[in-house]
């Protein structure tokens, strides 16, 4: 199967790797796409142990497993990445600006989210969020360019995961 993070690499090439900890996320756009395609792939407590810690006191596996139950992942776009290497210091101020396309309910929605991301225990953890947007989008026709701005039609695009 396809990464679901959109790398056009398999699953067991990209994301899985750094989901079940044989590689680790080497730049914060690899653990956004990692936590990613864990939410895809319902694997709640990756991404309950890639929160800092201080973000992880707020939260739990279970919530994190209903919401990933509830949710159906359909796109993900990076629009901007830090990608500091691992070896470098000072990456207090990493961030990935992301939008993520779901269907949630039946209903079909755009979040972007400018996240933030710190280094703990020599690893890249997900700190925090600014969502810039969170909307509902109409589903589109078949035959009508999706909504994700692949320029593809619907049925050629997110119409295969929905
Ligand atoms: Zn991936
Ligand atoms: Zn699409």
């Amino acid at each position: 199967m396809l990464c679901p993070c959109g790398s056009a690499q398999t699953f067991s090439q990209c994301c899985e790797e750094i989901i079940s900890g044989s590689n680790i996320a080497s730049s914060p756009e690899q653990l956004m796409r990692s936590r990613y395609s864990a939410y895809a792939t319902k694997q709640a407590e990756y991404i309950f142990r890639t929160y800092a810690n201080i973000t992880r006191k707020t939260q739990t596996i279970d919530d994190i497993a209903q919401w990933a139950n509830e949710t159906k992942w359909l796109k993900l776009v990076i629009h901007r990445a830090s990608n500091f290497q691992h070896d470098l210091l000072d990456n207090n101020n990493a961030q990935v600006e992301f939008s993520a396309y779901y269907s949630h309910q039946g209903q079909i929605c755009h979040m972007r989210e400018n996240s933030n991301f710190i280094m703990e225990n020599n690893q890249w953890r997900y700190l925090d969020g600014d969502v810039s947007e969170n909307s509902e989008i109409d589903k589109p026709k078949r035959n009508q360019l999706c909504f994700c701005g692949s320029a593809k039609k619907f049925k050629q695009c997110c119409a295969k995961v929905f």
